[in-house]
């Protein structure tokens, strides 16, 4: 299968053969047609599946077809995400994408300026990315009309709602047309997620792609247990141990991101951190300086680094496991992306056990388990398993074995079907058609 015989026109199609694009990926086998054809989707497809592209190739293709001439503050096609960076990343994605077709597109956000948007927005964009607070902020100010929009896209939907965007959602949904087609992209699909789709999505294609970033074959998984507070003394030993070029990390909090940073810097190591107390010009600066390679050492918390793509990273660290199971996932998908191998290591402690234990059985595998010389835990970490079982009482430690783990080998460049493990997500249930829009916030807020 080719793009051509997906139905794409020929600008598109050189824009992919400029990226390098050969194959389509699932994802977008099944929705490039399912868009071109004007269906609404409902898609469990995350980060790493090709999904951007997805939604974004034939929703161009339509845009540059179909449709009036954008008018004055009016926006033809939205595409909302989560986070500023996930805007920046979808955004340039786009804009690849539509380098040879005569569209206006624009990425707004907050935490910046919002005048410079105000002035861009008025003399209209075909296709708007946004996240869901500022673009109201543009709404209510009169910036933005939607009497234009043709289309919605609602990437990382389970993110927003985890982020408490549920209200603003509802009130963006309000100042829609009814009559427009609408897209759906979300990693889970919790009863929230249904509710949402229920109230958004007319008579929706569903589409499942099984994440691919948990295939085993391509990420390279395992863990080490230690006590909870030599785990910076611990991943700067592996560091130098394992020689690591670049390293994406994970800390549950902004305090543990920034500790962990001041640690690292302190030894010299070129290390920079995101999270969502920093200003988003740091933000994206340590992010932009990181994917340059110019900053060996990421720490981020799960919503700053939601969703990032960074081409080639070879490793992710856990320094600390994430609170909610599925975001494992999501960080390891941070590696062995588009056909190359990674690894992912995570630092376990004792008090960590029972989000291993969630993690070993959405991911229906046990971790392999090391334990680093010098580093054996006096709080031992209890045995758990696939099943959920956490084996309270501790075995007789056994003999350290010497750590291994080295880097696998790297297929980079075109995208390979990896032939995927079992899914991890539920599969799909019929959306649910409810009367009223009620997704409460939700609390995390890491
Ligand atoms: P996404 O899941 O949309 O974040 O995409 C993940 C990565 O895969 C991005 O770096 C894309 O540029 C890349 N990618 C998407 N589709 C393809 C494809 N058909 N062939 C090669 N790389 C792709």
């Amino acid at each position: 299968m080719t793009f051509a015989t997906l139905g794409l026109i020929e600008p598109l199609l050189r824009s992919l053969e400029t990226l390098g694009y050969q194959t389509p990926t699932p994802v977008q086998a099944q929705a490039i047609p399912a868009v071109l054809a004007g269906r609404d989707l409902m898609a469990a497809a995350q980060t790493g599946t090709g999904k951007t592209a997805g939604f974004a190739l034939p929703l161009l293709q339509l845009l540059a077809m179909e449709g009036p001439k954008v008018t004055a503050n009016s926006v033809r096609a939205l595409i909302l995400v989560p986070t500023r960076e996930l805007a920046e990343q979808v955004h340039e994605a786009v804009r690849q994408y539509a380098e040879n077709l005569p569209l206006r597109t624009y990425a707004v956000y907050g935490g910046v300026s919002i005048n410079p948007q105000m002035m861009k927005l008025r003399s209209g964009v075909d296709l708007l990315v946004a996240t869901p607070g500022r673009l109201l902020d543009l709404f209510r100010q009169n910036a933005l009309k939607f009497n234009q929009l043709q289309t919605l896209v609602l990437d990382e939907a389970d993110r927003m709602l985890d982020l408490g965007f549920s209200e603003e959602l509802a009130n963006i949904y309000r100042a829609l047309p009814k009559k427009r087609q609408t897209l759906l992209f979300s990693a889970t699909f919790s009863d929230d997620i249904r509710l949402l789709a229920g109230q958004m999505l007319n008579d929706p294609l569903t589409v499942e792609v099984s994440p691919r970033n948990v295939a085993a074959n391509t990420v390279k998984q395992w863990i080490v247990t230690v006590d909870k507070k030599r785990k910076p003394e611990l991943f700067v030993h592996l560091m130098r141990k394992g020689k690591w070029k670049q390293v994406l990390v994970f800390a549950k909090t902004r305090n543990g991101v920034d500790a962990l940073v001041e640690k690292l810097q302190g030894l010299g190591i070129n290390a920079d951190g995101i999270h969502g107390d920093k200003p988003q010009a740091t933000r994206q600066r340590a992010l932009d300086r990181f994917k340059a390679s110019e900053v060996q050492i990421l720490v981020a918390t799960d919503v700053a680094a939601r969703g990032l793509d960074i081409e080639d990273l070879p490793l992710v660290v856990n320094f600390d496991l994430p609170i909610v199971a599925e975001d494992y996932i999501h960080r390891i998908g941070r590696t062995g992306r588009a056909g190359s191998t990674g690894e992912a290591i995570s630092l376990v402690c004792a008090d960590e056990v029972n989000l291993l234990s969630a993690i070993e059985m959405l991911t229906r595998q046990t971790l392999k388990r090391q334990s680093e010389p010098d580093f054996e835990p006096e709080h031992r970490v209890p045995d758990t398993d696939a099943s959920g079982q956490v084996v309270k009482k501790p075995k007789k430690p056994k003999k350290p074995k010497a750590s291994g783990g080295g880097g696998g080998k790297r297929n980079l460049g075109k995208w390979v079907d990896s032939g995927e493990a079992a899914p991890v997500e539920p599969s799909i249930k019929p959306v649910r058609k409810v009367p009223v829009f009620n997704t409460g916030p939700r609390k995390r807020k890491p």
